[in-house]
């Protein structure tokens, strides 16, 4: 038997390095705290209606491909990949939205009848924004980042510019668009994942190539349904998937980690990779001295946002909406400074409605609907009940101007989903939702490190560190973690 490796938490960055451990011939076993492996991605099902409960926008296929193809597999193997069209709806105002086109050439021309000259502005900033997809994302970010000395490579060092590292995303969004709904549809990704746009380095406009020309999808039976994939990819593998198993700490014998110990366990291991929220791992899980970072540390980083969820089940089909459908009908600087400057619950928040049932009739009794609501807000509030309904109401009422009908007499379950839960369901710091925000000085080496500052044989993965959050960067981090781990297990 090769040596054992325990991968904590399965998420998809665990379930990532775990399947490719168990790939390099190691004795993989997988702890989950909860009862399903999935992680922020898991679903939630009553009365036959079925719910994702974290992320619904199934973007950059080919990187998750390519995950699958390491196994000899496809996504098609698994689950049924559809395109949408539109790709999703942005209400700016009352009978004022837009449908964002799945074809490129279709959201030029739109570009161009807003605003003289965009269209061939977005060409030229998707060619930009192509580089920095290519080569940010499918080079630097598979890099461990550990020391500066890895980027030191002419080519990457002449890249790190065409990259726009140090640009500012809201200024270069500004040369290319003035139009003040372009500016919103090319700067909702960074609101919506990690930081404002006056704090995000430019290199985030590799999301808008992402998105206009790699496009949004679906997989059929809801976005856990990769997490089911993945969990089959590990098992053919040879992990060993022990769910409900929380993880109580990690034990150190002269300088290395020697075991986990779950629900008073005792587990042996050779090496561990955390993919957890690593804040939880680092101060919590791991005696002080054998911390990597300090409390202050902490405390000062810059948290990319937590969110407060609503999951509808209507007794009806609704009107008006589409698969995605952003609701920029409030002021977006003042929701950004409400989630990351004086960090407060938001007066009139943006807020994004997910209606799934309008693609996939699976995930609801014939003639009902499945709603996913979400307000992005910033971490460490004081949620309560109240503090809920208050947003629930609001929510409804804007939804009543834009939909034509009073969804709130058609609500026949609800359930709420924020920080409290985001605690207690991953142990995540502050409750936050996507991780660390993407600001310049929390990107790549400057990340907490995917190995361990004082351990010899523990390793990260996972949403805060290297690359950073999203389905796609999650399941790279497990890649780059098993990558590391296996060259330095493999060389002793
Ligand atoms: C509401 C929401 C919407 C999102 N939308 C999108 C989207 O549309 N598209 C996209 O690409 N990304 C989206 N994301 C981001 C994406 O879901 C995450 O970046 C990704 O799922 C993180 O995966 P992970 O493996 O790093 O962490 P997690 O999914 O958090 O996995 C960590 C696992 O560790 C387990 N764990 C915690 N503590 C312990 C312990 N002590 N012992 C054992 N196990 C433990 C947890 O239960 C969890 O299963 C969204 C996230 C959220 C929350």
């Amino acid at each position: 038997m090769g040596k054992k490796v325990a991968v904590l938490g399965g998420g998809f960055a665990g379930l990532s390095a775990a399947s490719i451990m168990a790939k390099n011939g190691f004795d993989v076993s997988l702890f989950e705290k909860n009862a399903d492996v999935g992680g922020r991605a898991r679903k939630f099902e009553k009365d036959g209606f079925s719910f994702d409960m974290g992320p619904t926008w199934y973007w950059m296929p080919d990187i998750i491909e390519d995950f699958f193809q390491i196994f000899g597999k496809s996504t098609s193997d698994y689950f049924e990949l559809q395109r949408l069209d539109p790709s999703y709806r942005v209400f700016f105002g009352k009978n004022d939205f837009l449908d964002i086109p799945s074809s490129l050439d279709e959201i030029i021309n739109l570009f161009e009848n807003l605003e003289k000259g965009a269209g061939a502005n977005l060409r030229k900033y998707l060619r930009e924004a192509e580089y920095k997809y290519t080569v940010g994302l499918k080079e630097f970010a598979f890099k461990p980042a550990l020391s500066i000395v890895e980027f030191f490579d002419w080519r990457l060092i002449s890249s790190a510019f065409k990259l726009h590292m140090f640009k500012p995303f809201s200024s270069y969004v500004r040369k290319h668009f003035k139009h003040p709904y372009l500016i919103q549809l090319v700067e909702f990704h960074v609101l919506f994942l990690g930081a404002k746009p006056q704090n995000t380095p430019a290199l985030f406009s590799l999301m808008s190539y992402a998105d206009y020309a790699l496009g949004t999808w679906y997989p059929v039976g809801g976005m856990n349904k990769i997490a089911q994939a993945m969990q089959s990819i590990a098992e053919m593998t040879g992990v060993k998937i022990k769910t409900n198993e929380n993880i109580e700490s990690i034990n150190v014998t002269s300088g290395t980690v020697s075991s986990v110990t779950s629900n008073g366990v005792n587990y042996d291991v050779d090496a561990v990779i955390a993919s957890l929220d690593y804040q939880h791992v680092d101060q919590k899980l791991l005696s002080s001295e054998h911390s990597s970072y300090s409390k202050k540390y902490w405390e000062t980083r810059k948290l990319a946002p937590s969110c407060l969820i609503f999951h509808l089940a209507l007794d009806k089909k609704i009107d008006n909406l589409q698969h995605h459908n952003l609701f920029f009908d409030a002021d977006f600087q003042k929701h950004a400074e409400e989630i990351y400057d004086r960090p407060q619950w938001p007066e009139n928040p943006l807020f994004y409605v997910c209606c799934p049932t309008l693609t996939d009739h699976t995930l609801a009794p014939e003639g009902k609907e499945v709603l996913f609501l979400l307000i992005p807000v910033a971490v460490g509030l004081d949620d309560n009940e109240e503090t809920r309904e208050k947003y629930l109401k609001l929510l409804l009422q804007r939804l009543t101007v834009h939909t034509g009908e009073d969804i709130s007499k058609h609500i026949l379950f609800k359930r709420s989903y924020a920080h409290k839960e985001f605690i207690n369901d991953y142990n995540s710091f502050k409750g936050n939702a996507y991780g660390l925000a993407n600001t310049l000085m929390q990107t790549s080496i400057f990340k907490p490190k995917i190995k361990s500052k004082k351990l010899k044989n523990l390793y990260f993965a996972g949403q805060l560190t290297v690359p950073g959050p999203g389905i796609p960067p999650a399941i790279i981090s497990g890649q780059i973690a098993a990558g590391l781990a296996t060259k330095e297990m493999k060389a002793k």
